[in-house]
C-alpha cells in the first residue's frame, strides 16, 4: 500500500472510488499516513436499491443451510488471508498480535459458529416461532407464529475498535437470515473492514449485492433506509441519539439496534479476603480488561467494587500487576499493550482521566514508565487505576466512559450498596462477579440481571475455562439496557430475530401443515 491510496467502496455490485481528497487513515504509533477513504459522490440510492432488490432476492432464494455454507466459505477466505489482516491491524489499529486476534480471530470464530448453527436449519426458508395455538373450540382453525427474513437491507454503522469482529458478528446472522449487508466502518480503522470485504467479494462467494462496504463519511446513509430495512449501530451514546432520532427510525419505523457505551463493573463477594482465590481472580481480570486492546473494548471493566476492607489490598495488587505491563509499539514483542487507535482517542482519554480525577484519587499511573519503541507523540497511553472510597458521592465515575486503559476501584460497605452503585451505571453490557460461593453468585445474578446484558461469574472452579469478562461469545447475548443502548445481538440463533419479521398465520390445520413443510422450528 503506497501512501494515500484511496480505498474503493463496494456498492451497487461494483467497486467505486469516492471523489475528493478523502480522509486519511494513520498509523497511531508512527504517525504515518496509510490510506484514504471517501464516500463522496457515491450513488447511495442506486446502491441501496441494488442490495435490497438483487442481493436480497438472491439470498432469500437460498435455504438457511445453503446460506450457512456461504458463511463457511467466507471463513475459509478470511483464514487464508489472516496474515494480511494482522499487518493491517498492527499498522492501523496499533494493536499487538494478541490484541488483534480478539478482533480478527474473534470475527472468524463468530462466523464459523453461525455457519454451524445455520447448517442445522437445513433446507427451510422460514422459521416457526413456537407451537400452533387453537383459536377457538374447533381445533381446525389455529394460529402459528412464523419468522420470515425481512425484505430490506441491513445497514451497519460500526465503531472503530472492532473493524473485523464488529462486521462479522452482525453480518453472520444477517446473511444467514437472507438479508443483504451494507457496512459503514468507523473511518479511523476502516482499512481492515474494507480489506476483508474485498477478499470475500473477490472470492465470488456471495451473490452480487449481498455485501457492500462504504468507507468515509456517513452522510446520506440513514436517508436511504426504507420501512423493511434495519440499521444496527455500534458507537457512542452521542451518535446513537442522532441515529435514533433520524426520520428513517422515527417516522419510517426502520428497526434499529443500538450498542452504545457502557460503564461495566466487576464485583467481589463481601466474604472474600486478600488470600482468597476470588480476590486473585478479580485482580487478574481487572488488569486484563484494562490492558487488552488498551482498554478500547465496550465491555471492558470500568468500575471495580470491593468491600472497604479490601480496598487497599486490591489497589496494591492491581497496581503491582499493571506496573509489569509494557506499553508501546506493537511491533516490539516485549510490548503487551499497544496504542489507542488515533490521536483523537488519546486526547479524549486524557480528557476523560482528568474528568474522573475530579472525583477520584490516582492509585496507579503507568505514565512515568518509558514507552517501548514509541515516543510521546504516539497514541500510546499507559494504564491508570483510579480509586474512590466514597463512590456514593460521585457522579462522573458512574457516568463518564473513558475508552482507554482506565478503571476506578470503589469501596462498598454492604452488598446492597454495591448493587445500588453498580446500577448507577444506568444499564451496562456486562458485570463480572467473583466468588467461591454459588449461592452468592446466583443471588447477585438475579439482582444485577435486569441492569445488564450479561452477568459473568468467575469462581475458582471455572478459573481455567471461563471465557473472560470482556470477551463476547456468539452463543451468549451481547447488548445492554439503558446507557448501553438497549440493543441485543448474538445469543445464538436469537440473533436471527432482528433480521426476521414475526407474523401470526391464522389458518386451517391443513394450510399450516403445508406451511410447516418449508419452515423449521426455531429452537433457542
Ligand atoms: P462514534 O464516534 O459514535 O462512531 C461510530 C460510528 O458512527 C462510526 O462509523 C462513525 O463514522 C459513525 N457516525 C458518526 N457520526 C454519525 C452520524 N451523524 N450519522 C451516522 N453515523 C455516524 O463511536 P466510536 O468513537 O467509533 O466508538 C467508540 C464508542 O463505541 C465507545 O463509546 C464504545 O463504548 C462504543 N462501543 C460499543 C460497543 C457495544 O457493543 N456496545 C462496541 C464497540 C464500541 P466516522 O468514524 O466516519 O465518524
Amino acid at each position: 500500500m503506497t501512501t494515500s491510496t484511496m480505498l474503493p467502496n463496494h456498492l451497487g455490485g461494483q467497486w467505486v472510488t469516492g471523489s475528493g481528497a478523502g480522509t486519511p487513515l494513520f498509523d497511531p504509533v508512527l504517525g504515518t499516513e496509510l490510506a484514504r477513504v471517501s464516500s463522496a459522490g457515491l450513488d447511495l440510492s442506486a446502491g441501496f436499491a441494488f442490495a435490497r432488490e438483487q442481493g436480497g432476492a438472491a439470498l432469500r432464494a437460498l435455504s438457511y443451510g445453503e446460506r450457512a455454507a456461504l458463511l463457511g466459505a467466507i471463513v475459509k477466505v478470511l483464514q487464508a488471508n489472516r496474515d494480511a489482516y494482522y499487518e493491517i491491524a498492527t499498522a492501523n489499529c496499533g494493536t499487538t498480535t494478541k490484541d488483534s486476534a480478539v478482533d480478527i480471530d474473534g470475527g472468524i470464530f463468530t462466523l464459523g459458529y453461525y455457519a454451524r448453527q445455520g447448517e442445522a436449519l437445513g433446507s427451510a426458508h422460514a422459521l416457526l416461532d413456537g407451537e400452533r395455538i387453537r383459536m377457538g373450540k374447533d381445533p381446525v382453525f389455529q394460529t402459528q407464529h412464523i419468522l420470515s427474513p425481512t425484505r430490506g437491507v441491513a445497514l451497519f454503522i460500526n465503531a472503530f475498535n472492532f473493524p473485523s469482529w464488529g462486521l462479522w458478528e452482525k453480518a453472520a446472522p444477517a446473511l444467514l437470515s437472507g438479508v443483504p449487508v451494507i457496512v459503514k466502518p468507523a473511518t479511523a480503522t476502516a482499512w481492515l473492514t474494507q480489506r476483508m470485504v474485498k477478499d470475500v467479494i473477490d472470492a465470488g462467494i456471495l451473490p452480487p449485492g449481498a455485501l457492500s462496504v462504504v468507507c468515509g463519511s456517513s452522510a446520506g446513509l440513514m436517508d436511504q433506509l426504507q420501512p423493511f430495512d434495519v440499521v444496527s449501530f455500534t458507537g457512542s451514546a452521542e451518535t446513537a441519539r442522532i441515529i435514533r432520532s433520524h426520520p428513517a427510525v422515527a417516522e419510517r419505523s426502520v428497526r434499529c439496534n443500538i450498542e452504545a457505551d457502557s460503564l461495566n463493573s466487576a464485583l467481589i463477594d463481601p466474604a472474600a479476603t486478600p488470600e482468597s482465590e476470588a480476590f486473585g481472580l478479580l485482580v487478574s481480570e481487572v488488569v486484563r480488561e484494562m490492558t487488552v486492546k488498551s482498554g478500547q473494548k465496550c465491555t471492558a471493566i470500568r468500575r471495580v467494587f470491593v468491600p472497604r476492607a479490601l480496598f487497599d489490598a486490591a489497589a496494591q495488587a492491581i497496581g503491582a500487576k499493571l506496573a509489569k505491563t509494557s506499553v508501546g509499539n506493537p511491533r516490539n514483542e516485549a510490548v503487551r499493550t499497544g496504542a489507542l487507535v488515533s490521536q483523537e482517542q488519546k486526547a479524549s482519554v486524557i480528557e476523560g482521566i482528568a474528568k474522573l480525577r475530579t472525583e477520584a484519587e490516582v492509585l496507579f499511573d503507568g505514565s512515568s514508565t518509558a514507552l517501548v519503541d514509541a515516543d510521546a507523540s504516539s497514541a500510546c497511553v499507559a494504564p491508570v487505576l483510579l480509586g474512590s472510597r466514597e463512590p456514593a458521592k460521585a457522579k462522573l465515575l458512574h457516568a463518564v466512559e473513558v475508552f482507554g486503559p482506565v478503571a476506578t476501584l470503589m469501596a462498598y460497605d454492604s452488598i446492597e450498596e454495591a448493587y445500588e452503585l453498580i446500577r448507577r451505571g444506568e444499564g451496562s453490557l456486562v458485570c463480572s462477579v467473583y466468588s467461591a460461593d454459588p449461592a452468592f453468585i446466583a443471588a447477585a445474578s438475579l439482582e444485577l440481571g435486569s441492569a445488564h446484558g450479561r452477568v459473568h461469574a468467575i469462581s475458582p472452579d471455572v478459573a481455567a475455562s471461563q471465557s473472560g469478562h470482556g470477551n463476547v461469545m456468539p452463543m451468549s447475548l451481547h447488548g445492554g439496557p439503558g446507557r448501553a443502548g438497549g440493543g441485543e445481538e448474538l445469543g445464538g440463533l436469537r440473533a436471527l430475530g432482528f433480521y426476521h419479521r414475526r407474523s401470526a398465520v391464522q389458518a386451517s390445520s391443513a394450510a399450516l401443515d403445508v406451511l410447516a413443510a418449508s419452515a423449521v422450528a426455531l429452537k433457542l
